[in-house]
């Protein structure tokens, strides 16, 4: 039944090569650096001077030149920089130069020798055998870490907090950023109800929603919450028809082989090209991606192209998160102007045996724990679930083993695959 459908690793690279012809939407907008964080820079980040700006003492200490400290003969304390001094000297021959972390090092200097090394006595320094000391010690050169107008980091990289710093540091105030995707979530099903609601017996509240939203953020798009759309073929058209505006458009639900899955036709009817309508994989295996034509919207200087991408999840949420972080995220942040594109996985050591199902990729909660000792792979292990409508044992997990298709069981102590949120 699952042989026409394309394997995990064919459907990745089918949206993979999606994502790569895609341009980033909307105009770059200013955004203060305490609004930075998240989005992706729509410039390169330039150093506006060399950085270091001066040659710069890593340590409390004296600077000096190598060669003569080295010989361990007392030497005379000519004078002292602290940080936010301009530089001192030249240094004289056969002297040394107080100086404190962060302030410039005088002109002849080229070491500094740490307080702790030297024995110091009227105004005199003496660096302690059997220390020695050579040139380019404890000095960081002007301009080593970057040179003034130098490209720092290209346009497209995601902004975190060392991006934040680095900014500050080169004097960047505000950043240009490209714009959010307007990211629309449409969940469908004629038995959800949203969180503010008792569920009747037989409903359940829409947990997919904010679930979307949360990782649609984390991603770098602006989530657009729309109503629950019942299981009948009028309210799905309406709710595409309004979805139609958006950057990139998730429908949830009605996407299986059900008598009231009916999201495929649905999407169908508004002219759709499909790039998969199932993976071999568990969970998710009805996952549909597919291009969706918006006659309405004209070409405007933003360049939206003719095409709308969607993605139709699964909608059991364990099903509905793995295909996001795999298929959807990876679009997600194309459209953000981000390199990144993920989804990111990394290894673990396995604690115990895992079973396979032959002819499907598997991605599993499972729980990492990261705070591996030095030397070893972190340890990751299953989380107990009862299929995947079990959110509570997602919300105990905090990555996905990756069980490959040909695998019947992954022994424990296997180094593994783990798909990371
Ligand atoms: P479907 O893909 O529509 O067949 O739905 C599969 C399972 O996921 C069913 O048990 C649904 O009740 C559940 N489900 C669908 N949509 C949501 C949602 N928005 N929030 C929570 N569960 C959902
Ligand atoms: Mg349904």
């Amino acid at each position: 039944m699952s042989s026409g459908l394309p394997s995990y690793d064919e459907a990745a690279a089918l949206v993979a090569a999606y994502a790569a012809q895609l341009n980033p939407y909307g105009q770059a907008e200013r955004v203060g650096l305490d609004q930075a964080h998240g989005r992706a820079l729509a410039r390169p980040l330039c150093a506006d001077r060399d950085q270091p700006p001066f040659a710069r003492s890593t340590r409390d200490g004296y600077a000096c030149r190598a060669a003569e400290a080295a010989e361990h003969v007392n030497l005379a304390v000519a004078g002292l920089t602290r940080a936010g001094e301009a530089p001192g000297g030249p240094l004289p021959r056969q002297t040394v130069w107080e100086i404190m972390t962060g302030a410039p090092v005088p002109d002849g200097a080229d070491a500094v020798v740490m307080v702790e090394h030297v024995e110091a006595e009227g105004g005199r320094v003496r660096l302690l055998p059997p220390r020695t000391v050579t040139a380019g010690e404890n000095i960081v050169a002007q301009g080593a870490q970057a040179r003034a107008g130098e490209e720092l980091l290209p346009a497209g990289t995601a902004i975190g907090f060392a991006q934040v710093a680095l900014a500050a540091a080169c004097g960047y105030a505000e950043l240009e950023v490209f714009a959010r995707p307007r990211v629309a979530i449409l969940t469908t099903g004629d038995e959800i109800v949203p969180v503010e609601s008792e569920p009747a017996p037989g409903q359940i509240r829409n947990s997919n929603g904010p679930m979307l939203a949360a990782l649609v953020s984390a991603a770098g798009g602006e989530p657009w919450i729309l109503p629950t759309a019942r299981d009948n073929a009028e309210a799905l058209d309406a709710a595409l028809a309004q979805s139609a505006s958006a950057d990139l458009l998730l429908v949830t639900g009605g996407v299986s082989a059900g008598k009231f899955d009916l999201v495929e036709p649905a999407l169908a009817r508004c002219g759709a090209r499909f790039h998969f309508t199932g993976v071999r994989m568990q969970p998710g295996k009805p996952v549909v991606f597919a291009e969706l034509p918006t006659p309405g919207t004209k070409r405007n200087q933003n360049q939206r192209p003719a095409q709308q991408c969607c993605f139709g999840l699964p909608g059991n949420p364990v099903s509905s998160a793995v295909t996001f972080l795999l298929f959807a995220a990876p679009v997600l942040a194309a459209l953000s102007g981000r390199l990144d594109r993920g989804p990111r996985f990394a290894l673990a050591r396995l604690a115990e045996d895992v079973k396979g199902r032959p002819g499907l990729t598997r991605f599993l909660p499972a729980s990492c724990t990261f705070g591996a000792r030095n030397g070893e792979l972190p340890e990751v292990a299953c989380v107990e679930w009862q299929g995947s409508g079990d959110l509570a044992a997602m919300a105990r997990s905090n990555c996905f083993l990756v069980v490959p298709e040909e695998t019947e069981r992954l022994p424990a102590g296997a180094t593994v695959r783990i798909l990371l949120g």
